[in-house]
């Protein structure tokens, strides 16, 4: 065939030049770079899984439940559960949640529905860069807000950079990715009152690692907050990044709005039926979470041991640095077998939480790497 590239076609003006999101997936013994779970899931749950696949595969020919409602009524209890008891928040309802693709996915129906041609979105980076990669898949204009050094958000600065860009979409990323730290609730506040001042807009608080968070979810913020967002994901505390399932909280008007942009029937009976089996094994996966967070926690204390700068981190993944050439040292790692990421974040890289042996593997990598470092 002849040689034609991306830009010789007639693609949209803002996809030229481009290229798609991605961490590298390099065949090497221990990959700690894309924030996934390590642990498989449980042997039970894979025969539910199956199971319920099972069933489901009987009624292939007809289109899945185009609501998913057995499974947004299964997710509500989930956020119910694990977030509002105690909190004194009004439990959350299947009106009050919606399901898609992964969060990513959920997040380009919020965008398609809050944002697009002639609309902007606003995020504090570096956060996750799916943010701004969504807004311009879906045509919204993107504006990048500030942080401090230390990586926590400069409320004073977001909330004068929201009244200037008076922004129809605002994101909070808490836990933050790439840098791991969470937004404090008075902060989150302080940017929704100033995004209702400027706008009205919608505040999507992005808590795919909340999980593994030392605090709580913001979830009980929701109550009488209707343009409060709150996107979670099955692919991390879950250990189903595989599965493909997000899901958000909000008022049941948002859960209205977004279904003017979703594909009918775009969350498969499979996927359904994968997920509802998921579910039924919460206790266990959440005990894979209580694991993770103590490997978090000796990560941050390891390398904070060895010299190197590491910010707090309530997700399942830290941030440390700093290094003058962070791709070198990234290379260097890598040569040592274990994959971490480099984001791009100037100076810092990032690791996710593994397994005792593969967190061992890590620690021994940079280890080596501290020899010459401090
Ligand atoms: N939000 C954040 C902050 C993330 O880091 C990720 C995944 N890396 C996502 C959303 C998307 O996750 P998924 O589409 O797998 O639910």
């Amino acid at each position: 065939m002849s040689e034609i590239r991306i830009d010789d076609l007639p693609v949209r003006e803002e996809l030229r030049g481009k290229s798609p999101y991605g961490a590298p997936q390099l065949d090497v013994p221990v990959r700690l770079n894309t924030n996934e779970n390590p642990y498989p899931l449980p042997d039970a749950l894979v025969e539910r899984i199956a199971e319920r696949v099972r069933e489901a595969a009987r009624h292939l020919n007809r289109y899945p439940d185009r609501d998913a409602v057995e499974l947004r009524t299964r997710l509500a209890q989930y956020l119910n559960d694990t977030a509002l008891t105690g909190a004194g928040g009004r439990s959350l309802g299947t009106e009050n949640v919606w399901a898609a693709n992964g969060s990513n996915e959920v997040l380009q129906q919020l965008l398609q529905t809050f944002g697009g041609p002639g609309r902007t979105a606003i995020g504090f980076e570096p956060s996750y860069s799916m943010h701004a990669l969504i807004a311009r898949g879906t045509g919204t204009g993107w504006i990048s807000g500030p942080r401090n050094d230390d990586f926590t958000i400069d409320v004073a600065a977001a909330e004068k950079a929201i009244a200037e860009h008076r922004p129809d979409v605002v994101f909070v990323t808490t836990p933050n990715n790439p840098t791991g730290n969470a937004v404090p609730a008075e902060a989150v506040l302080a940017l929704y009152d100033a995004a209702q001042a400027a706008r009205p807009s919608i505040v999507v608080v992005d808590e795919a690692y909340v999980e593994f968070s030392h605090g709580s979810s913001l979830l009980p913020l929701l109550e009488g907050r209707p343009h409060l967002v709150i996107s979670r994901t099955m692919s991390k505390a879950f250990g189903a990044a595989g599965l493909r399932l997000g899901y958000f909280a909000a008022h049941p008007a948002v859960v209205d709005a977004v279904q003017l942009v979703r594909l009918p029937y775009h969350l498969s009976a499979v996927t359904q039926a994968t997920a509802l089996a998921a579910l039924e094994h919460t206790g266990t996966l959440l005990g894979y979470v209580e694991q993770l967070k103590e490997e978090r926690d000796r990560l941050v204390a390891e390398l904070r041991g060895l010299g190197y700068e590491v910010t707090d981190s309530d997700a399942n993944f830290v941030q440390f640095g700093r290094f003058e050439d962070a791709h070198a040292t990234w290379r260097s790692i890598l040569d040592h077998g274990v994959l971490v990421r480099d984001n791009g974040v100037p100076g810092w890289l990032r690791v996710t939480a593994g397994t005792p042996a593969e967190n061992d593997a890590f620690l021994e990598a940079v280890r080596t790497l501290a020899k010459d470092h401090v």
